[in-house]
């Protein structure tokens, strides 16, 4: 077993790592000198040295055996090799599904590739030969091969269905009317009757069936809001929002703030799957809903799996309260198995037949193969709108940007395109444009993430173009790291998104994949998130619960008992739990937020360095993710001028983005400022809605909120004590070795600190793209990690 693992994680290393593994191994060696060391830290040691032995003899093997190393995926230009790339990840997915870090292509957003010009951005070259025959506009073409057909389904009488539009009528009349052509509405009292007669019903219908804007509403209409809230919960934030704006509107009521409400009128509340979580820590009984629908439970995110055994048990206690099971439906029989064989209630599909097409050959490029696809249909194909999965803002971005660039100046050559993109930050103005219909003469293209995979259905789409990738979230319990990672999506998802283009008419889906690639390397399902994810937030929730035997947890599908060992052993290690295992004061703290427990420690420990003010702020910057800092490709010198003033003193990311906040803050919110210092606003204001969260949850653990501006090394310190898990050290070659696993990781170039390269950092997160890299990064004094982590780091006398 030790023998595996040594060699799993020498496979990981370079050989001319060699070196520096051989002075971290004497640097601990003398670090540990004389202090008794945990059966843990023994065996990390003697895993390091079996590394370093394995690396060493692979080092004086013969040269030119094969590599351990995957393939890079970019060329020398720093283009993706798609080809590669598809090839190389398929197999990685099959081989090991879930924690592998070592994958090389990761996420879109990363900034060097920016920095390194990605083909696609190569758009300049594409459109210069223009003729007037509409089909050879556009040079690129693909060539795909027509395979099967999904049949369709109950295709009768759809049209005399439509509203009557020739008529005068109110805004309101006219969804009521629509509210009727949706194919659950001929089920609403069999529905209903079915929900009074049993506790827990799994109901199933095809995506945009109506399920999640209608149920809700026919449980208030028949009266289950008297009782008390009718809640749904969405995987999606932006869902979840988007659903509560539309259902106002056809309710003909005021929408409350951000898709919940929180006044007693609330009647229907959408939320996501993590907020009715957060929710049941401060109301175990959920006494305030009289119904409950898991929505879009197919997805299985985590919050969704715990959600259900936490429901699963509430149920026997509440025998008033009605579960509904909503998916999309694929599962049914599993989700009615695990909730004793609760009734399953199909909404008969109204789908027609769509044509599949596979490219005949990997596609080297899927963006430029998807926008090509875009053009070729959109010169080549009747009327209909198309819809392409892209797998996140940055390649949504890239595409929306190349596809302006290839049709203008083509004016009146080719109908007018209109480009409409769908992610989780999108500002929800721009979200209402996709739903507005397309002008006569004109199409639609939406650029959406895997959000229109279920989620949100997009009325009049005919044409689906699938590039068979989307961005997955996985964790090596191993080393306790996490990234999201581009990967090829299963079969079921795959169906799901070839079923978008049917729903109004015939459609077609593109596959930028073959069939051999479909068929061969393709897993079936989407593995559930909690057996590929770091499981310390939902074992600190479940443990403020009050639930000790995590083992015997009834999960739907158990999470690997390495990763809940690990969630243990880093809760452990940031004392939010004692050698018992049992919630300690700070863990109690700590759950209070609903944030990464690495986050919330550093939140906490603030307090003994009367910096909880900055603390927050930190916090609330980095929960926005990477979309603070905006740089326009015409004037990214100005963007990184503008940017590194924030960074003056080479104080760290963390700090950088504390100034960035407090400038803002001290111009008043100002948005001019934002565009003056190429800083996202909405992100900025997204920020400050967390900070002020962070700030009321700050009053509810009893920290008061205290600014220590001038004290960085406090504020680096309360960093620390959240983050020591975090923390690597430098190497000769300019690299850094992880502290607590031999890994060799490097500071994103995007990172103040990028040139500096300090001799011991904390960082934030890793991310994967060409190479491994810290995000967000601090520098620390080693002496810190001695006195803040004990337990963790021990010093020599
Ligand atoms: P399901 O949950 O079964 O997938 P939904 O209830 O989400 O179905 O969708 C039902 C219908 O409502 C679809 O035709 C969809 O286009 C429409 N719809 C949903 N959200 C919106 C919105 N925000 N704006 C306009 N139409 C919407
Ligand atoms: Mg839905």
């Amino acid at each position: 077993m030790e023998e595996e693992e040594a060699i799993r994680r020498s496979n990981a290393l370079e050989k001319d790592d060699i070196e520096y593994l051989r002075d971290d191994i004497l640097d601990e060696q003398y670090l540990f000198e004389g202090v008794k060391l945990t059966d843990a830290e023994e065996r990390e040691m003697r895993y390091k040295k079996k590394i370093y032995e394995l690396v060493k003899k692979r080092s004086e093997e013969d040269e030119t055996q094969s590599e351990y190393r995957i393939p890079d995926a970019y060329d020398e230009e720093g283009h993706v090799n798609q080809e590669k790339r598809f090839a190389v990840s398929l197999q990685r997915y099959n081989l090991d599904s879930a924690g592998d870090k070592m994958n090389p292509f990761a996420e879109q957003e990363a900034w060097e590739e920016h920095q390194m010009g990605k083909a696609s951005l190569k758009y300049g070259s594409k459109n210069k030969n223009q003729s007037n025959d509409y089909e050879y506009v556009f040079e690129d073409k693909i060539d795909f091969i027509r395979d099967s057909v999904i049949d369709g389904e109950n295709l009768d009488e759809l049209h005399s269905e439509l509203p009557d539009k020739s008529k005068e009528k109110s805004a309101l009349e006219m969804l009521q009317e629509e509210r009727k052509t949706l194919p659950i509405y001929p089920y609403r009292d069999e529905l209903l009757q079915a929900v009074n007669e049993y506790q827990v019903l799994v109901i199933v219908g095809e995506t945009g069936s109506g399920k999640t804007t209608q149920i809700p509403q026919y449980l208030h209409e028949a009266g289950y809001t008297k009782q008390g809230k009718v809640g749904c919960t969405q995987p999606r934030r932006v869902a979840a929002m988007s659903v509560a704006a539309r259902v106002s509107q056809e309710m003909g009521v005021k929408l409350g703030h951000e898709a919940h409400c929180t006044s007693e009128k609330t009647i229907l509340k959408y939320m996501t799957d993590g907020m009715l979580l957060r929710e049941i820590l401060s109301e175990p009984n959920l006494e305030s809903y009289s119904v409950l629908m898991v929505d879009e439970a197919h997805e299985r995110t985590l919050s969704t799996d715990i959600l259900f055994g936490l429901l699963k048990d509430l149920i026997k206690f509440r025998s008033d309260l009605k579960l509904l099971i909503s998916s999309a439906t694929l599962d049914a029989e599993k989700f009615s198995d695990y909730f004793g064989s609760a009734p399953i209630f199909k909404i008969p599909g109204r789908r027609y037949p769509v044509e599949i097409h596979y490219t005949k050959a990997p596609e080297a490029d899927y963006i430029d193969a998807a926008i090509v696809t875009v053009l070729q249909i959109h010169v080549t194909q009747s009327p209909g709108d198309i819809l392409v999965f892209l797998t996140g803002q940055e390649e949504i971005e890239t595409a929306d940007e190349i596809l302006k660039h290839r049709t203008r100046g083509l004016g009146s050559k080719i109908a007018e395109l209109i480009i409409c993109p769908i992610y989780a930050n999108l500002p929800t103005e721009l979200q209402a444009k996709i739903f507005e219909p397309t002008p006569e003469g004109a199409r639609k293209v939406v650029l959406a993430t895997n959000i229109a995979e279920t989620s949100l259905t997009i009325d009049g789409i005919k044409y689906v173009i699938d590039p068979g990738f989307s961005k997955v979230k996985s964790y090596n319990p191993r080393t306790g790291m996490e990234s999201l990672l581009v990967h090829p999506i299963s079969k079921a998802s795959a169906m799901q998104r070839a079923g978008r283009s049917g729903r109004t008419g015939p459609g077609k889906c593109f596959r930028l994949y073959t069939l051999h690639n479909y068929h061969k390397d393709m897993d079936d399902n989407t593995v559930p998130e909690i057996q590929r994810t770091n499981l310390a937030n939902v074992v600190l929730i479940l443990k403020s619960l009050g639930i000790d035997d995590l083992v015997n947890f009834d999960f739907i599908d158990p999470p690997p008992e390495e990763a809940l060992l690990k969630a243990l052993e880093l809760l452990f290690a940031l004392s939010a739990l004692n050698k018992l295992g049992e919630l300690t004061k700070v863990g109690r703290r700590m759950a209070e937020f609903p944030l990464d427990p690495m986050l919330s420690k550093m939140i906490v420990a603030s307090d003994k360095d009367k910096c909880s003010d900055e603390i927050i702020t930190i916090a609330a910057m980095l929960s926005v993710g990477n979309s603070i800092f905006y740089r326009p490709k015409d004037k990214q010198v100005h963007a990184d001028n503008a940017r590194m003033n924030f960074h003056l003193g080479n104080v760290g990311d963390h700090i950088a983005l504390l100034r960035v906040y407090n400038s803002w803050r001290e111009c008043n919110y100002s948005t001019q400022w934002c565009y003056e210092n190429y800083i996202q606003v909405r992100s900025m204001k997204r920020a400050r809605d967390i900070r002020d969260q962070l700030e009321g949850l700050l009053e509810r653990v009893e920290i008061e909120v205290t600014s220590n501006l001038n004290d960085l090394d406090a504020i680096k310190k309360a960093i620390t004590s959240g983050f020591f898990p975090h923390s690597a050290k430098l190497q000769k070659n300019g690299s850094y070795w992880t502290v607590k696993h031999p890994q060799r990781v490097h500071i994103h170039p995007s990172s103040g600190l990028a040139q500096v390269l300090p001799r011991w950092v904390v960082y934030h997160e890793l991310v994967l793209t060409t190479k491994e890299y810290m995000r967000q990064v601090t520098e620390l004094k080693p002496e810190w990690l001695v006195e803040i982590a004990p337990h963790y780091y021990q010093l020599k006398d």
